[in-house]
């Protein structure tokens, strides 16, 4: 007989994390220069704030915000020439901030569930207003990532951090457009929040062979040309969405056998508040009638005049999450909001996170961002 009869054996149905410290950031900074902050959002919610010391307190800082599931390790990779890096050689003070949505924080697992109107409202205004206490008038700038981006436009068309000397967005900004296999996966993914399934789990490791998870890595690997099932559910899949978050050869073997680590579960929750963003190709907010996010506008786009910082649109050429999404977005305030200053950058070859984690990213990509803070330093 081929098949077994007996039953697998169970297994837990998820592991989760339920302490808020934070997971050690990795890096090949001397440990003594990297300041980690306590700090908590508006609401209470513990959060990570880092500071890079570089003992030289005239420098302007950035303030860097990770995409959702990722964290602040994605600017740190030991294993390549990372975004930090080129800062710092450039003569900036890195700030890096791991919002409630950082896979070295339980929330996307455990915990009080979000929206992005908290990120927008609570986390992104308080990390600026931290970082503004400490650094007096030096100029504050913000690179930001995939939702930390979005968040961001959202917490900049509230007029909630007024005065940034300049942000460069990646990926999307006001105008989320998602791919159209992925708007759809994403209804039906919605119909696992009916199941006890409520997040997506990235590394098979941990989940096993068996589990409930199984099916969704099953679907991930179909057609899939590398054998690694967290690779395969996220540069095929996107947590299970069908999108790719960047081209395969960009990495490097050391950071492909770190996904795991770089990328942590996908909370299914958030899903409506994405869906409805999607469907309305505009930042919108979730939370209609709870006066608590008043101070947020119903649409960001709508309130884009209230924008007051220079923006530099960044996306791969080759991004398989929000495709244009950041050349329509210039294409429209060029023409609704033609008082911004707001220009678009596409680099070719590369698709969505190896902006930032790519192995040549040093190369095809910082310049554009080191150039673009340079000219309002
Ligand atoms: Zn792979």
């Amino acid at each position: 007989m081929i098949f077994k009869t007996t039953p697998a054996p169970r297994r837990p149905l998820r592991r989760v994390r339920t302490t808020t410290a934070l997971r050690p950031l990795r890096h090949r900074l001397d440990p003594a220069r990297v300041e980690d902050i306590p700090f908590r959002a508006a609401d209470g919610v513990r959060l990570g704030l880092t500071r890079v010391d570089t003992g030289d307190g005239g420098r302007p800082a950035v303030l860097l915000l990770h995409g959702h599931t990722a964290s602040a390790d994605m600017f740190l990779l030991p294993e390549t020439r990372n975004l930090v890096d080129a800062l710092l050689d450039d003569g900036y003070e890195p700030w890096l901030l791991d919002w409630r949505g950082s896979c070295r924080l339980p929330y996307n697992e455990t915990g009080r569930r979000y929206t992005y109107d908290d990120v927008a409202l609570y986390d992104i205004p308080a990390a600026v207003t931290h970082i503004r206490e400490r650094i007096g008038e030096r100029p504050l700038f913000v690179v930001a990532h995939c939702i930390g981006s979005l968040t961001l436009s959202l917490s900049m068309a509230a007029g909630l951090v007024p005065g940034l000397a300049g942000v460069v967005s990646q990926g999307v900004f006001l105008t989320p457009k998602l791919a159209g296999r992925t708007s759809l996966r994403m209804s039906v993914a919605g119909e696992l929040l009916k199941t006890r399934i409520d997040h997506i789990p990235v590394d098979f490791r941990k989940v096993g062979l068996w589990s409930r998870y199984t099916p969704l890595f099953a679907l991930a690997s179909r057609r899939a040309s590398c054998p690694d099932p967290t690779c395969q559910i996220l540069h095929n899949s996107a947590w299970g969405t069908g999108a790719s978050l960047f081209v395969h050869e960009n990495l490097s073997e050391a950071t492909h056998d770190r996904l795991a680590e770089l990328l942590g579960p996908a909370p299914l929750w958030i899903l409506p508040h994405l869906r409805r963003i999607e469907l309305a190709r505009s930042v919108v907010r979730w939370h209609d009638t709870d006066h608590r996010y008043r101070a947020l506008p119903p649409n960001a786009l709508d309130a884009a005049a209230r924008i007051d910082t220079p923006v530099l649109l960044l996306a791969g050429s080759e991004n398989g999450l929000w495709l244009d999404s950041q050349k329509l977005c210039h294409e429209v305030l060029a023409h609704r909001q033609p008082q911004l200053d707001v220009r678009y950058t596409e680099i070719p070859g590369y698709g969505h996170l190896d902006t930032f984690l790519g192995r040549g990213a040093a190369l095809d990509v910082f310049g554009h961002i080191l150039d673009f803070l340079g000219e309002r330093r």
